[in-house]
């Protein structure tokens, strides 16, 4: 693990991502949600960034682009399909991608579902992956410009890194996750435990944030859509795996 990084609250419940190659003291942020907390962060590390790795186009992601362009001079890297709504941005990225500009190389993954353009960065040196909005601890984006199939392929290239790879994401939405997580999967005794440490992270006031794949392999139900005790429960035993998941979604989005 060559990155250093500060995890910080924006706005309501956004997470800020300031990150620091320690090898190469390169520093970067994921999305920028929102000036002051980004620059109290900045300050309290002494980090200066001078990239931002952009993952999709919505204002709660990009807010504070143009004003941490003009301290900085940052680049601005972000999804070519939605490069016209993303203020600043410098450089277009497409999945599959490696890019060497953080320090260390990172894949950037296509993850469609919550945007259509959509993606995540995923950085196999450190065993690092930011998700933001696809893949949430125990949850998953809503589909505001993508079918139940699109996250669901996004959710299968995820759950396919390596089981101990640390997950950062968009939002601290863990404890009505968990909540919902409990009614799709009520058997489960990882998710149960689960949950009830998140009840008691959330009470003190702490994040909950980061996570791994393997935690999530065992306890998230958008990741779950083979798992036999969830499907007798829906009562989709022989359903396919997009239905199953498309299920789920939709029990989430009115939860
Ligand atoms: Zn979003
Ligand atoms: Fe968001």
């Amino acid at each position: 693990m060559t990155l250093e990084i500060e995890q910080f609250m924006c706005r309501d419940d956004n997470f800020g991502i300031l990150a620091r190659n320690k090898a190469t003291g390169t520093v970067f942020l994921v999305d920028a949600p929102q000036e002051e907390p980004i620059m109290a962060a900045i300050e309290r590390t002494g980090w200066q960034p001078s990239l931002i790795l952009t993952t999709h186009h919505h204002p709660d992601h990009v807010e504070a682009n143009l004003a941490l362009k003009k301290r900085f001079g940052l680049v601005i890297i972000g999804p070519a399909a939605e490069k016209d709504r993303i203020p600043g941005i410098d450089r277009t990225v497409k999945d599959g991608q490696t890019l060497d500009l953080a320090g260390e190389p990172f894949n950037v993954i296509a993850t469609p579902g919550h945007t259509a353009g959509h993606v995540s960065y995923y950085f196999p040196e450190s065993g690092v992956a930011f998700t933001a909005d696809t893949l949430f601890a125990l949850g998953c984006g809503r589909l505001f410009e993508g079918t139940p199939a699109d996250m669901l392929g996004s959710m299968r290239k995820l759950a396919a890194l390596p089981l101990d790879t640390t997950v950062y994401c968009g939002h601290e939405y863990t404890l009505s996750n968990a909540r919902f997580a409990v009614t799709i999967d009520p058997t489960n005794s990882a998710l149960k435990q689960r949950a009830a440490k998140i009840e008691r992270l959330r009470e003190e006031g702490k994040p909950t944030l980061p996570t791994t794949i393997g935690e999530e392999l065992a306890t998230n139900p958008f990741m779950r859509w083979h798992d036999p005790a969830i499907r007798h429960n829906l009562g989709m035993e022989d359903a396919s795996d997009e239905a199953v998941f498309a299920e789920i979604r939709k029990r989430k989005d009115i939860f």
